[in-house]
């Protein structure tokens, strides 16, 4: 029997943080969970507390946050820094994720990380803050779980490549004249995720992919260019690892958030779950091929902005979200999107990010540009 590890849930209602509770309950878990937070949702986080169930003797009471309330916030934020847990999850929505993240690492705790904007935008700085403290940067997304699942052991310099796979969005198939016609409601029809609306029009852009590629390189410590990309419509292999020997090895399974969230939680033990792996109808056809940059420009801005470095990862993001809900309110063409992220990417060459306050100047200055360019409303 694993040691008890107390656990902190940072976006507890949302999908992650619901389907990691859900976890928690179904298996003899070694995690007990320690605080809770949630951005505004004081009556659902109550529940989900209470739903915890009895505590063992002489454990005190799950702590709550509400992130919304400007001291609870703050006092979440002392409290991370305290350490007084093992592992944090961190499932906020957006770069409000990113000061979390900072103090679990700056307190040498480990990070369960689903918040992608943490290492998309001050990549560098976290990865330093880990080494510097020991913690370690848990990866929860399929990609990257996997990546780290099929590492296991091998040193970095032993790695040749990194292969992203990409289910190539809803709009995978369609030929240019369409995807300069696409409508919010096409690029919201995900064909095997069922995700939130920026990161589906993300998807359908590969602008998800190309966050990935940068989030890739600052987990694994590896340049731009041995971060490569393959378009997998099925989802199943969720990422792939070449070594310098020549030998793959690749992570498979359904794709369902539950299975990179549970990694997480338990690294480095493998635990039971009522989870099942292998279907050979889902895994009877599984089709590879490269991605298509004309198509697709958006994914291009992920392997640039990790060349550019600095701010580049905060602008990218910050612009890409300004860009994609102008697109789902008819503001912008689909092929716009990438357009204007990439002339806002190079207008910022050069930006720093050697602090918070600098990624978030840099992210507050790409929001400011891209409004002041989009088109007025139709
Ligand atoms: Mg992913």
């Amino acid at each position: 029997m694993a040691a008890v590890r107390r656990l902190v849930i940072l976006g507890a209602t949302g999908t992650v943080g619901v389907q990691a509770l859900a976890i928690l309950r179904q298996a003899a878990s070694p995690l007990q969970v320690v605080a809770l937070a949630a951005h505004s949702s004081a009556d659902a986080l109550g529940e989900l507390a209470a739903g915890l169930g009895p505590r063992a003797a002489g454990a005190p009471p799950c702590r709550t946050y509400l992130s919304s309330e400007d001291q609870q916030r703050a006092a979440l934020l002392e409290w991370l820094r305290g350490g007084d847990y093992d592992i944090c999850l961190n499932a906020v929505v957006g770069a409000a994720g990113l000061p979390y993240s900072e103090a679990v690492l700056a307190a040498g705790c480990d990070l369960a990380l689903a918040n992608k904007e943490s290492m998309v935008l001050a990549g560098g700085l976290l990865s330093a803050l880990a080494r510097q403290s020991e913690a370690r940067i848990l990866p929860v997304d399929s990609e990257h779980s996997a990546i780290h699942q099929c590492l296991a052991g091998n040193p970095l310099s032993a790695v040749r490549r990194l292969y992203l796979t990409a289910s190539g969005g809803a709009l995978r198939d369609w030929s240019p004249a369409q995807i300069a016609q696409a409508k919010p409601a096409d690029a919201l029809a995900h064909p095997n995720w069922d995700m939130g609306p920026r990161i589906t029009i993300d998807s359908a852009t590969m602008m998800n992919k190309a966050l990935e590629i940068l989030e890739a390189c600052h987990l694994f410590q590896v340049e731009a260019d041995a971060v490569q990309v393959l378009v997998h419509p099925q989802s199943v292999v969720h990422s792939m690892v070449e070594f310098l020997d020549g030998s793959l090895l690749a992570q498979l399974g359904p794709p369902d958030m539950a299975f990179p969230i549970h990694y997480a939680l338990h690294w480095p033990e493998r635990q039971p779950s009522p989870l099942q792996g292998f279907d050979a109808e889902l895994f009877s056809q599984l089709t590879f091929r490269p991605p298509d940059l004309e198509r697709f420009p958006a994914l291009a801005l992920g392997w640039r902005a990790a060349a550019l470095g600095g701010a580049a990862g905060a602008v990218l993001n910050a612009a890409d979200e300004v860009a994609v809900a102008a697109f789902l309110d008819d503001q912008l063409a689909f092929p716009e999107i990438a357009v204007l992220v990439g002339e806002t990417l190079e207008a910022a060459a050069g930006m720093p990010a050697d602090h918070l306050e600098q990624v978030f100047a840099a992210d507050q200055w790409a929001r400011e540009r891209v409004r002041s360019v989009l088109p007025t409303p139709r």
